[in-house]
């Protein structure tokens, strides 16, 4: 959750310029001649690996054809280290959650921490999570790439239990961890800038200006549904009542005209909250979560 800092981040890029990789000059004449630096066996193996995530890709293109870029590129992001999804996140985040959109009363963070903190305990990966609440009153809440997730704090309002918060929470955790925001970036960006990303020579500016246009669009269809079956699983991981995902679509269906977005995307919630009881509860006794009864945002 310790916020991360972006100039050890670019710096980590830089390393990865090609050029970083290239061999010293030829030794002046009477030079002693010794060991090349330290380090320069690395680079070459670093290199190395450079040149075969280009010719995999490349070998992608040729299987999926140009009409597949799109979706090459976001296979691409696969290759992709963790550190290009937290870099995009933090510039968006800073971006579109600034201190005076925040709730203002720190109970409200405080509570999403709480739910949140059995299902960070409970997963198992190489992300981190960063909450904050939106004092908005739309029934919504967002991930951004890296670990950053929002709720409005009109969520917090509308949810009738600890539950249904945690079941959202689990859903977003889950667009994080298989990286569906970067997938739709890789998507608009193209191969070849998708490609300079996995090379290290992320092109910040413009990830981050489609991570901002993009996050107020809704998922695919395969997202949705792959982030409430993980979301699901999460739950029952972390021994939180699952039930709160269905009762949470439900009130989403009941409401649907005034949903943004970026929850009433389709499967619709009613379909939603079908899948949700199909998958089944908990065997044993459930985790006891607070409610969101009362919690201010002001
Ligand atoms: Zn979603």
């Amino acid at each position: 959750m310790s916020p991360r800092d972006p100039k050890n981040e670019s710096r980590s890029f830089k390393s990865a310029d090609p050029s970083a990789s290239l061999p010293p000059h030829a030794p002046r004449a009477g030079a002693p001649i010794g060991p090349p630096p330290q380090g320069f066996g690395h680079s070459r193996k670093r290199m190395a690996l450079e040149i075969g995530g280009v010719l995999l890709v490349l070998v992608l293109l040729v299987w999926g054809g140009i009409a597949l870029v799109g979706g090459v590129a976001s296979m691409v992001v696969g290759l992709m280290p963790i550190s290009v999804d937290q870099t995009i996140g933090e510039a968006t985040w800073n971006q579109m959650v600034p201190a005076e959109k925040r709730c203002t009363d720190p109970a409200a963070l405080a509570y999403v921490q709480a739910v949140a903190a059995p299902l960070v305990e409970a997963y198992e990966g190489e992300h981190t999570f960063t909450f904050a609440v939106i004092d908005a009153p739309e029934v919504n809440a967002f991930a951004l790439p890296g670990g950053f997730i929002a709720v409005h704090s009109g969520l917090l309002e509308k949810a009738e239990s600890g539950e249904e918060v945690a079941a959202v929470l689990a859903h977003e955790i889950h667009h994080v961890t298989e990286r569906h925001g970067l997938r739709r970036i890789a998507g608009q960006l193209g191969l070849f800038a998708a490609i300079g990303a996995v090379l290290g020579a992320v092109d910040l500016g413009s990830m981050t200006g489609i991570a901002v246009s993009l996050a107020g669009n809704a998922y695919s269809r395969d997202q949705e549904s792959e982030a409430d079956a993980l979301g699901h699983a999460l739950l029952v991981k972390a021994n939180i009542d699952p039930a709160g995902m269905a009762t949470f679509f439900d009130r989403l269906a009941a409401s649907s005209p005034g949903v943004p977005a970026m929850l009433s995307t389709h499967p619709g919630s009613d379909e939603r909250a079908t899948l949700a009881r199909e998958r089944g509860g908990l065997d044993g006794a459930p985790r006891t979560l607070p409610t969101p009864d009362g919690v201010r945002c002001r």
